[in-house]
């Protein structure tokens, strides 16, 4: 596997990937209910190495809850899409979910992503893919060189994410869908639920068979 999934420490709280590197990069936070341990195993992980860059896949509050916390404490950037940057910045809990999920974010600092954009970690370059649908501000990183996807909610091992919440677009979904769909893909590294490291594009290619789209 080229990223490395922290522990669960919530049932529902979203994936957290550390891609490695010399300047590794946290991709989402969790709720943040338990976010002391996400520390405690990120100082462990970096092992002396800095934190210098967390990216949000989204502006859920399963995935950007902890975000405040973990930039506290490692003195991160928090990066994301700019169409959902707004919200997040303003701690607008009920835009992220927050409420419905019992929680509460504060305002925080963050720096918009362009589509396009390369991160780089040393070891890994990360393109940022807009891939709006699940949220209107959602993206995905792609290891072109490793052909490796992190997808956000945008696509699962065996399913797509929801498409109902305030922001979301079922066309805007299927577009990103089809866009995703031309790269090629082996492990992809979903927002929920187990990653794979082979034929990733096949779920991606089932994601829109779902949505009664020919292939
Ligand atoms: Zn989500």
């Amino acid at each position: 596997m080229a990223f490395r999934m922290l522990k669960q420490t919530l049932l529902f709280d979203s994936n957290k990937y550390l891609i490695e590197g010399d300047r590794p990069i946290l991709v989402d936070t969790g709720t943040g209910f338990k976010v002391e341990q996400a520390i405690a195993e990120l100082k462990e992980l970096l092992d002396g190495r800095e934190l210098q860059t967390i990216v949000l896949t989204h502006r859920h509050f399963d995935h950007v809850g902890g975000a405040k916390a973990i930039a506290d404490a490692f003195s991160a950037e928090v990066m994301m899409a700019p169409r959902d940057s707004q919200v997040v910045r303003d701690g607008d809990s009920e835009a992220t979910l927050g409420t419905d999920f019992g929680g509460k974010i504060e305002p925080i600092e963050v720096t918009d992503l362009k589509e396009g954009q390369i991160l780089s970690t040393g070891l890994h370059d990360m393109e940022v893919i807009y891939s709006p649908g699940h949220s209107a501000g959602s993206i995905a990183l792609y290891d072109r060189k490793n052909r490796a996807l992190i997808s956000g909610d945008t696509v699962f091992v065996g399913g797509i994410g929801r498409y109902d919440t305030p922001s979301a677009s079922l066309q805007e979904l299927v577009s990103s869908l089809r866009k995703l769909s031309e790269l090629e893909i082996e492990a992809l590294y979903p927002g929920h639920g187990p990653a794979v490291d082979a034929r990733g594009s096949e779920h991606i290619r089932n994601g829109l068979r779902m949505l009664g789209e020919t292939i």
